[in-house]
């Protein structure tokens, strides 16, 4: 079976050495007080360009052969993958396009520009920018490469649980965002590649959460996307799945389920008690402890994932505002 390893993730961070932030992972008083462990935080919100995403883009970009770096490379995500793979192309002198809809908000059409991607506008949906994405790679060969079910970007997503464990060796549960089950995916693998005895939960909103629909059924299912406060966290697992839910399956010791109350408490002690801006996926973790929802006898590091959020909507989460507003 097709798989990561964690000698693939070690060969990953030997690639993306210096393309990537190597993030502090902090105790945090306020949580550790409460729950009566160490919690640690991994910030890697503050990675560059804003979520981990960038280690899986690095070092997908960076295994390309000779003459697929010349061609040049494509995606339809208009979030944190998108923002990723426009910087670390940029990094490596190469061409990217970023297919997206119409209805994508011109602030973040113009933050993709600015990483110095071109943009391409077609449709009125996500599959509309995914149809123009196949037609670049059979028309121009660009080459696609997609936000979580490929063995670079997995591997490249892995190389946090390394520094996790190196940083808290002792460390007896991760908390770690699951949408796609790439993140999950790499860091599990690394993890308990160091560590075998260490768990690794897997977090997700209960509005939309296709991998634990996926894992509750055997194979991978669609589910009904729906606006939440975590919005990098949507999507599906896509049906022809060829690594993440294996691995996900095989790795993860369990995966938790948050309401949207839930994720913005996250959201809001994030900001409140321990400094930080992050955007609703990367407070799943935080949130998951608050809640209650977790169990733990031993160090926890919690992974702090993105801080992208429009600010706006970050001060209505922090002044209570959007609470209510997104529950109902
Ligand atoms: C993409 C993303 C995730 C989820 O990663 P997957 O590999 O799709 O599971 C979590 N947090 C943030 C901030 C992201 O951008």
């Amino acid at each position: 079976m097709a798989t990561v390893t964690p000698d693939d993730i070690r060969s990953a961070r030997e690639r993306i050495a210096g393309k990537v932030e190597r993030t502090p992972t902090v105790l945090s008083q306020s949580l550790s007080e409460r729950f009566g462990v160490p919690v640690h935080l991994k910030l890697e919100h503050r990675q560059t360009t804003g979520s981990f995403k960038l280690r899986g883009a690095s070092n997908a970009v960076a295994s390309l052969s000779a003459r697929e770096k010349t061609r040049g490379v494509v995606a339809a995500s208009t979030g944190n993958h998108g923002r990723a793979l426009a910087h670390a192309a940029k990094l490596e002198g190469m061409r990217a396009v970023i297919c997206m809809s119409r209805l994508v908000p011109q602030n973040k059409l113009d933050e993709i520009r600015r990483l110095g991607a071109e943009v391409r506008i077609v449709g009125n949906s996500q599959d509309d920018a995914q149809q123009e994405v196949e037609r670049l790679v059979a028309e121009e060969g660009l080459v696609m490469l997609p936000p979580f079910d490929h063995p670079a970007i997995i591997a490249g997503q892995g190389t946090l649980g390394l520094e996790m464990i190196e940083q808290v060796p002792d460390a007896g549960l991760v908390l770690v965002q699951l949408s796609g089950g790439g993140l999950a995916s790499g860091i599990a693998a690394a993890v308990k590649g160091v560590s075998p005895e260490t768990k690794v939960i897997g977090v997700s909103m209960s509005r939309g959460a296709a991998m634990k629909a996926s894992l509750d059924a055997g194979h991978p299912v669609p589910v009904e996307e729906l606006p939440t406060l975590a919005d990098s966290l949507g999507g599906g697992i896509g049906l022809d799945n060829r690594l993440t839910f294996a691995m996900c399956r095989d790795l993860l010791d369990d995966v938790i389920l948050l309401s949207e109350d839930e994720i913005a408490a996250g959201v809001c002690h994030a900001y409140a008690q321990e400094r930080e801006i992050v955007e609703g996926a990367g407070a799943v973790g935080i949130a998951a402890l608050l809640a209650g929802k977790i169990r733990a006898n031993g160090p926890v590091v919690v992974l702090l994932s993105g801080r992208n959020i429009d600010m706006n909507a970050h001060r209505r989460i922090v002044c209570g505002a959007a609470i209510g507003e997104r529950a109902a």
